[in-house]
């Protein structure tokens, strides 16, 4: 599987992603990000909440039973998991060294601050690396985009059922 060098999404999941930083204040919010790939090309589709295990304000761990329960909602639906979004309390939606060693290979990591204005910026990392993607928002948000995040964005997934 290539580097993903290009993301495309739909502003409705900025927003979400924003409102989620919001509502976590100054803690950590964090969860998944689910859509396809093509090539080195990344779509997400949709963007799910988990619970932050970390103790600490200013360090996430998405909750592992949420993120099983997304992959297995993505193979319901033909997405696959294509990366994680947290936010920074305060600060920039630049990745910190910790954000470069718990990325995954080959996913993509969304940061997400509301200060001094709501931000989101998506990277990916070679080594410990961060390289900025440049993404594109896609002009509608109709159809498969929209049915896959009618259910999905609306509550906070967690482990239990
Ligand atoms: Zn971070």
């Amino acid at each position: 599987m290539s580097a993903p060098r290009s993301v495309y999404w739909a502003p409705v999941l900025r927003l979400r992603l924003v409102a989620w930083a919001r509502a976590a204040r100054t803690r950590e919010a964090c969860g998944v990000l689910l859509g396809t790939r093509e090539l080195d090309a990344v779509e997400i589709r949709c963007a799910v909440e988990a619970r932050n295990l970390s103790a600490d304000a200013d360090a996430f761990v998405c909750d592992p039973g949420a993120i099983v329960a997304a992959e297995q909602k993505a193979r319901a639906t033909g997405l696959t998991l294509v990366g994680f979004w947290h936010s920074h309390g305060s600060g920039p939606a630049l990745p910190s060294s910790r954000d470069a060693a718990g990325a995954w290979p080959v996913s993509v990591t969304a940061v997400v601050t509301v200060l001094p204005r709501p931000s989101v910026r998506v990277w990916r990392f070679e080594g410990r690396a961060a390289v900025e993607l440049p993404c594109t928002e896609l002009a509608t948000c109709v159809g498969p985009i929209a049915a896959h995040n009618q259910p999905w964005t609306q509550s906070r997934m967690t482990a239990s059922p």
